[in-house]
């Protein structure tokens, strides 16, 4: 089995490349892909780069070009539910296409829905969430604060980050509007966060026939703050989190 490993921030590539044997490195796209084992496991690495024109593109070489067979996506998102604070991590049980809406010609579809696909979420297979979730949870209690200071960790009111899973949305923009993110709450159940790559990389792994799951921990919280919070926690702490539960995850694949 191979695993593409694809992360949404550079900071965590370059967290990542070190604890991998990189094998060989090749550029396609203006993308590097690095080949080579990761934990033990054969493993392809990549950056998305961001939105869903760029992170479909590069989970389609990865599949077609590398032969990854099971995709890992981590980054950081902005928290929808009011329950959730930077530093919590949201694992994907859904992704779903926040600004797919054909309605002005096909009200009877509803919003979301993505013609000739037929579907307007794509799911998980419910093992690669359960081992996600232990995943974030090892990484949590056993790893965290080795690896992020106090000092940070008190900056961000990071105590026990709490792991969810529900729905992901995705979508072209980067959202610091609590009024958005008031209306796409009432409209997608269980929606859990907002970023901008997951649900076009599940679209492409459902159309390939491979599983993949998303994996974010939250930077901001999707409000008019959004901005500061996400430079400051991507610059300094996030990468860290992803790190450690892809390394779990993938111990366990
Ligand atoms: N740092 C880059 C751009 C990052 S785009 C630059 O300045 O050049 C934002 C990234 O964070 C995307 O990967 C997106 O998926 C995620 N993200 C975090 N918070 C988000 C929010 N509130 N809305 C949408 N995407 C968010």
């Amino acid at each position: 089995m191979r695993i593409g490993v694809i992360g949404a921030m550079l900071e965590e590539i370059e967290l990542i490349k070190h604890e991998m044997k990189i094998e060989h490195v090749e550029e396609v796209g203006k993308r590097n892909y690095y080949t080579g084992k990761l934990y033990g496991r054969d493993a392809v690495l990549v950056f998305s780069r961001y939105g869903k024109v760029a992170s479909s593109s590069t989970v389609t070489t990865l599949i077609e070009k590398f032969g990854a067979d099971v995709i890992v996506f981590t980054g950081v998102a902005g928290a929808v539910s009011r329950e959730l604070h930077i530093g919590d991590i949201v694992i994907s049980d859904k992704l779903i296409q926040h600004d797919m809406d054909i309605t002005p010609l096909s009200p009877e579809l509803g919003k979301f829905y993505i013609p000739l696909i037929n579907k307007d979420y794509f799911e998980v297979p419910e093992s690669l969430v359960k081992k996600a979730e232990t995943s974030a949870m090892t990484y949590v209690i056993e790893n965290m604060n080795k690896e992020v200071s106090n000092e940070l960790l008190k900056e961000f009111k990071i105590d026990m980050p709490k792991i969810v899973t529900g729905t992901i949305a995705s979508g072209d923009q980067f959202i610091a509007d609590s009024e958005k993110i008031a209306e796409l709450a009432s409209s997608i159940k269980n929606l859990k966060c907002v970023e901008m790559e997951g649900a076009a990389v599940a679209q492409i792994c459902y159309e390939h026939d491979v599983p993949c799951v998303v994996i974010r921990v939250m930077s901001d919280n999707a409000d008019e703050h959004a901005d500061v919070n996400f430079t400051r926690f991507v610059e300094k702490a996030a990468s860290f989190f992803t790190r450690g539960v892809i390394r779990e995850l993938i111990k366990s694949l």
